[in-house]
């Protein structure tokens, strides 16, 4: 008998081979668990897993994710996937790429930079792969320091 970590979901959205111990950092950057919206979303850290030894799964009934949110996903989880389920069903899996350009998506680390100053100005970023993914700001240069605190 095959042990059910977490419960399937009926329509929603199941982000898989998401880093291990990032699940919640994910998930607070989608919103989720939304009081409003009373969807159902289970999060599981630390699954054995084949390939990546451990991953977290953030499963969210009723929702579909928007591009930036995917995006946002792909910086943190460069290796995560993303199946919409449609009554039970797996309709669409695949796996979260990295952008090569960012725009509003995160703050730039420079106090200096043109997008911090008065008139604000959207950030742009460029996306640098690796180990690491990293942000290259388009206007100063500089390197994002934490990611996941920058994103706004
Ligand atoms: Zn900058």
């Amino acid at each position: 008998m095959k042990e059910l970590k977490i419960t399937p979901i009926k329509n929603g959205t199941v982000i898989d081979h998401i880093e291990p111990g990032m699940a919640l950092k994910v998930a607070r950057l989608l919103g989720v668990p939304d009081p409003d919206a009373h969807s159902t979303v289970s999060i599981a850290m630390y699954v054995k897993s084949g390939k990546m030894k451990y991953k977290d799964i953030i499963k969210i009934e009723d929702r579909e994710l928007k591009k930036r949110e995917v995006n946002i996903i792909s910086l943190i989880s460069p290796n995560a996937s993303i199946a919409i389920i449609k009554d039970e069903e797996v309709i669409k899996k695949s796996r979260v790429t990295l952008p090569k350009v960012i725009t509003g998506i995160a703050r730039c680390s420079n106090p200096n930079c043109i997008t911090n100053k008065d008139e604000p100005t959207e950030t742009e970023f460029t996306v640098l792969g690796g180990r690491e993914v990293k942000l290259r700001c388009m206007y100063c240069d500089r390197l994002v320091d934490d990611i996941i605190e920058s994103i706004i």
